[in-house]
């Protein structure tokens, strides 16, 4: 049977049965990796997702969860139970968008250009904050991808560390589908080597202690290559059903 033949209360149940699942892989990996399981964040992506299956998950335990669309998050924001819960952006950002969601949510994680940290820094500025932001690394180097090659990331984090309204806490990715772990498991360690050797370098307005990769399919190895932010969508909540 297809998901969204399911009722919402068979699939609530789903969601509340994934989660500890997923939640006890996250603890096996991170121990498993010589760290603690609270060292690694759990996010929920809530792409699609309609409201009472991720508030179903925040109730189970979720306390951060991650929206690709400024519009798709304003218009459900009004339905989650987000007390206590940390919002991140995590698909590509327009310029004219940029001015709905600063403000909006706790981290910006798709930071992909200088020109978008810019405007980021600017519309900050303005609300008289300071925004924590990711840089989106494509690791993979693909054409279809957003994100800094990891051949100009440097350049870009000094340029971006001059700005004011701004905050860079660590790196993102999404590397590219493969078929074996062990290939995968590459892009995440070539990851985690330039997060440590820009976390170690001293730039302005950089403090970084965030490395978010891993999905629904690939979470467990990114953790053991040094992830400490993990983004799971459809493992959570089922297959996504875009309308
Ligand atoms: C959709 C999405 C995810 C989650 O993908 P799943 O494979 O469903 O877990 C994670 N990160 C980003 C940036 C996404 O757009």
């Amino acid at each position: 049977m297809t998901e969204k033949l399911l009722s919402t209360d068979r699939r609530i149940e789903n969601v509340r049965e994934n989660y500890k699942i997923i939640r006890d892989r996250i603890a096996e990996a991170a121990v498993k990796s010589g760290r603690n399981p609270e060292d690694v964040r759990f996010m929920a992506v809530t792409k699609t997702v309609e409201p009472a299956l991720i508030n179903a998950a925040i109730e189970e335990g979720i306390t951060l969860i991650g929206e690709n669309r400024v519009q798709e998050f304003l218009g459900k924001e009004s339905e989650l139970h987000l007390e206590g819960v940390e919002k991140h952006l995590i698909g590509h950002l327009q310029k004219n968008k940029v001015r709905q969601i600063v403000g909006k949510v706790e981290m910006i994680e798709s930071v992909d250009s200088a020109d978008i940290a810019r405007e980021i820094s600017k519309r900050s500025e303005m609300q008289g904050i300071t925004t924590d932001v990711l840089l989106e690394v494509n690791i993979g180097g693909e054409a279809s991808k957003f994100g800094f090659s990891p051949d100009t990331l440097e350049e870009n984090l000094a340029l971006i560390s001059e700005l004011s309204h701004i905050r860079v806490r660590g790196l993102m990715s999404i590397p590219p589908i493969c078929d074996e772990k062990a290939q995968i498991r590459q892009f995440f360690s070539q990851m985690n080597e330039l997060y440590i050797d820009f976390s170690a370098k001293i730039f302005n307005n950089i403090n970084m202690n965030i490395l978010s990769m891993g999905m629904s399919g690939d979470y467990y190895e990114a953790i053991l290559e040094g992830s400490n932010l993990v983004r799971v969508g459809s493992a959570l909540f089922g297959n996504r059903i875009y309308r």
